[in-house]
């Protein structure tokens, strides 16, 4: 059986039963990136409790199920907008970023493409830079095009180490922009509303398995934590190779995540 990394879930709106689940499928590590909880954060401090909250209570509930849980802090793209809170946060971030089980920043990025949530990404991004740590990007759901190709100008722009970077929620719209950026990771989230699994082995037959991810950002919306290996079994009727298959829910992830000293499996 195929072991399975989710590089990409909130667990932090999932039940214990969830876990249970995706232990059973096979699922081995999962990678939380800090995100929008469902309403706008009042004070700073709130991030920070949340953060600790990822790092101790969920962290523990993983392991319960066999299952090694790492976070990705950060200060999502649609609360930069209220950029005086977002701006406290990032100032205490170093606490967080430093932690046994955190391996880096994230999701950081675009929502509705303001200059706010420019500023914010950006100095999130110098921070991950300075401190050589792997980098998780949103891109956004409205105008997806036009944003992930602002974000691959800021990589350029800031000249960011882009094998750290993996740049989130591709689709057919924005893969190609993606993958136009040598060196930066390529993830794709299979959801409802964003990618299905049929999709997501259309785009991997056209632009190969290097250095691409896939994950269920599974949260509190109408979403699926089992994603990931729902997906390795359309792909074995669709006839990937196991090695193909392992690359891409296994090596590659491992190979993002090792770049961060914390990332111990
Ligand atoms: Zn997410």
């Amino acid at each position: 059986m195929i072991k399975i990394i989710d590089p990409h879930s909130h667990m932090f709106s999932r039940t214990t039963g969830d876990y249970a689940r995706m232990a059973q499928a096979n699922i081995k590590v999962v990678v939380e990136p800090s995100f929008w909880l469902g309403s706008e954060r009042q004070y700073a401090e709130s991030y920070w409790d949340y953060f600790h909250h990822l790092i101790t209570f969920e962290a523990k509930r993983a392991e319960k199920f066999g299952i090694k849980h790492f976070t990705f802090v950060g200060i999502n793209a649609k609360e930069a907008n209220a950029k005086k809170i977002a701006l406290k946060a990032i100032s205490g971030l170093s606490k967080y970023m430093n932690q046994p089980t955190v391996l880096g920043i994230g999701e950081i990025g675009f929502d509705k493409i303001t200059d706010a949530e420019e500023d914010v990404f950006r100095r999130q991004l110098a921070l991950a830079e300075e401190n050589k740590l792997p980098v998780i990007i949103h891109t956004p759901h409205q105008d997806k095009p036009k944003g992930t190709e602002r974000i691959c100008k800021i990589i350029e722009d800031m000249k960011l180490t882009k094998e750290k970077i993996v740049v989130d929620h591709n689709t057919e719209e924005t893969i190609g922009i993606t993958k136009g950026l040598k060196g930066v990771w390529a993830g794709h989230t299979i959801y409802p509303t964003k990618l299905s699994p049929e999709r997501v082995i259309k785009i991997l037959r056209k632009y190969g398995t290097d250095k691409m991810l896939i994950n269920s950002s599974a949260d509190w919306d109408d979403s699926d934590p089992l994603a990931v290996p729902k997906t390795v079994e359309v792909m074995k009727k669709e006839g990937f190779s196991e090695a193909e298959i392992r690359q891409v829910v296994y090596d590659n992830p491992v190979a993002f995540f090792k770049q961060s000293p914390a990332f111990k499996i």
